[in-house]
């Protein structure tokens, strides 16, 4: 009771442990997935993140370009040059050189000045002055392009918005993408000395300064995972790409950032697309590979989970069927000895002297000590199984032959029990290499259980014949039956069947054991086919000697196995 208690226990322990390793694999699986998704998502957001710091750098870069010849500009003295201008109407040498170096590059077209604060192009009285390089000086222009006044009037009224704080000698501003504008502040009387107007070239602009900074830094986009596009968003056009085979479609392409070139350039704006980058390529490959390698790992896990549990199940029930076999073995033991004994005892004694009672006493000593040989004989079987010394005895032999002898010995006692007993042989059967000890026990089990577990029609068919290569003893019954699911058991040792038949019947689940065990040590193996409640057919086949080797050789003949060739069967068998 005890030991049922215990296993009671130990089976919820194992339940618990099971669940509790089933949900601990589930939630390192969860939790590794979604720590691999983070990570590939903290990836493209840094990804991302750089191409967003590249975008921005560009424009500052454009912007860098502008500012070529004015760097040293904020050192110049401004009432110097207000002087020069007002005595000479030229500027200084050195500034001159500066806008000398300016006009060399191919960035401007021309360059203006408007020596006042006023509204240039607006006032008759106004002069404007346009930039001669070969003459290095200014001289008065007539006609001035529009843009020119445009870009006058912008910087002067930025000016006059900010003059007040402002602490710098020049103000740079932008006219779009048509002119750059440079005020002169002269920041003692917080006024304006004049403007320079600086007209921008755009094909230049466009085609050899953004153009190609564009293809060099963000093409090809197969290798940095980015397009970006120029748009005139006044205009509605596109004005260069990073990268030609990537026409501007925004069906296509999602635009996913915008960055605008800081304070110039107004009309104009970058588009970027974000394509997969080798980065993240390379991320969603490992992703994948990660995935499939945990995935792998899992369903190791849960099948050395199960397979762990279910073993142990397994162990368990034999544990329980081995407590329950000694409990029974022992009682089954007694019963023969408790008879003989008293029977002994009284024909010792001398009391009995009536020729009948002393046949009948006789009688039940002899049937209880064939019961006790019978099952000591199975228990020897089970204890040389296991130890592995079963001795196997083979040579070739005629089935038929040992069946009939079988059935010589036997038949009259089946029949006694109430059987028909039917037996068929087809002719000409090949001969099998087997122990003939073996097959009587293997015979005398199928029989007997046979007769244990046909309770209503009584009747026992035993067949023999050849099916392709193989020799089949059959022995079926029309008894009650064996369930779908106790058919695969039914050959383990201590299984038995648990209904009210096998309680009425006695029986300790070692008979077919045994029998498995002595059909795969001849090299045969065992069936049973069943429908419950209809009868069993036990089916039995072992290896054909073919042709040519019909007759036996000199070493089949004394071929003698003793228990260490067999061992490793035997412990497969009975793990
Ligand atoms: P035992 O007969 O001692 O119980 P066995 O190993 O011979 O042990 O059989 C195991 C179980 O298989 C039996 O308990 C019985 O339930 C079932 N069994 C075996 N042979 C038959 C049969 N011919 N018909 C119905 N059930 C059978």
């Amino acid at each position: 009771m005890l030991f049922f208690n215990k296993m009671r226990k130990r089976n919820s322990v194992r339940w618990l442990f099971l669940s509790l390793g089933i949900v601990a694999v589930l939630a390192l699986t969860a939790m590794n997935i979604y720590s691999l998704y983070a990570l590939r998502e903290s990836t493209i957001e840094s990804a991302k993140d750089n191409k967003k710091s590249q975008l921005d750098e560009f424009t500052f870069q454009v912007r860098h370009q502008f500012g070529g010849p004015f760097r040293e500009l904020r050192k110049l003295d401004i009432e110097k040059l207000e002087n020069s201008w007002e005595v000479s109407g030229n500027f200084p040498a050195h500034f001159i050189d500066v806008l000398v170096k300016a006009s060399e590059d191919p960035l401007y077209d021309n360059i203006y000045y408007h020596p006042s604060d006023s509204d240039a192009c607006y006032e008759e009285t106004q002069a404007l002055y346009k930039f001669d390089p070969e003459l290095k000086m200014f001289t008065l222009a007539n006609d001035v392009p529009e843009l020119v006044c445009d870009g006058f009037g912008i910087s002067n009224s930025r000016v006059k918005a900010l003059i007040d704080e402002y602490r710098f000698n020049n103000k740079v501003t932008f006219d779009a993408h048509r002119s750059m504008n440079l005020a002169l502040i002269n920041l003692d009387k917080r006024a304006v000395i004049g403007h320079l107007n600086f007209t921008i070239n755009r094909e230049y602009l466009v085609n050899e300064v953004i153009a190609k900074k564009l293809q060099e830094q963000f093409g090809p986009t197969e290798e940095t995972g980015i397009v970006v596009w120029l748009r005139d968003w006044i205009q509605d056009e596109i004005l260069s790409g990073s990268d030609e085979q990537y026409t501007y479609n925004r069906d296509v392409y999602e635009i996913d950032m915008r960055q605008r070139f800081p304070e110039m350039l107004e009309n104009w704006v970058l588009h970027a697309s974000f394509l997969q980058s080798p980065t993240v390529a390379a991320t969603n490959a490992s992703l994948t590979r990660n995935l499939i390698v945990l995935g792998f790992a899992v369903i190791v896990l849960f099948g050395a989970l199960v397979f762990m549990f279910i073993n142990a199940q397994r162990e368990r029930e034999l544990a329980q069927r081995q407590a329950g076999f000694l409990a029974n073995i022992t009682h089954e033991l007694k019963t023969p000895l408790a008879v003989m004994q008293a029977a002994g005892e009284n024909i010792s004694d001398g009391r009995v002297k009536d020729g009948e009672r002393l046949k009948s006493y006789g009688e039940h000593i002899y049937n209880e000590s064939v019961r006790l040989r019978k099952m000591i004989e199975k228990l020897l079987d089970v204890a040389k199984v296991d130890s592995g010394q079963t001795v196997l005895e083979q040579a070739p032999h005629k089935l038929d032959a040992l069946v009939t002898d079988f059935l010589n010995s036997n038949g009259q006692y089946i029949r006694s029990k109430g059987f028909e007993l039917n037996y068929e042989s087809e002719s000409d059967l090949p001969l099998v290499m087997i122990d003939p000890d073996h097959i009587e026990t293997i015979i005398s089990n199928l029989v007997e259980n046979a007769i244990k577990y046909s309770s209503e029609e009584k009747q026992i068919d035993i067949q023999l014949k050849k099916n392709n290569d193989f020799v089949e003893i059959s022995v079926a019954d029309k008894g009650d039956g064996i369930a779908k699911k106790a058919q695969k058991l039914i050959f383990e040792k201590f299984y038995r069947v648990e209904n009210s038949l096998t309680a009425k019947t006695k029986g300790h689940g070692l008979g077919l054991a045994i029998v498995k065990n002595m059909v795969e040590l001849n090299g045969g193996t065992i069936d049973v086919k069943s429908t419950e409640g209809k009868g069993a057919t036990f089916t039995v086949s072992f290896p054909a000697l073919i042709k040519g080797h019909d007759h036996p050789s000199p070493a089949q003949l004394g071929s003698k196995t003793n228990g260490s060739e067999i061992k490793n069967i035997d412990s497969k068998q009975y793990v």
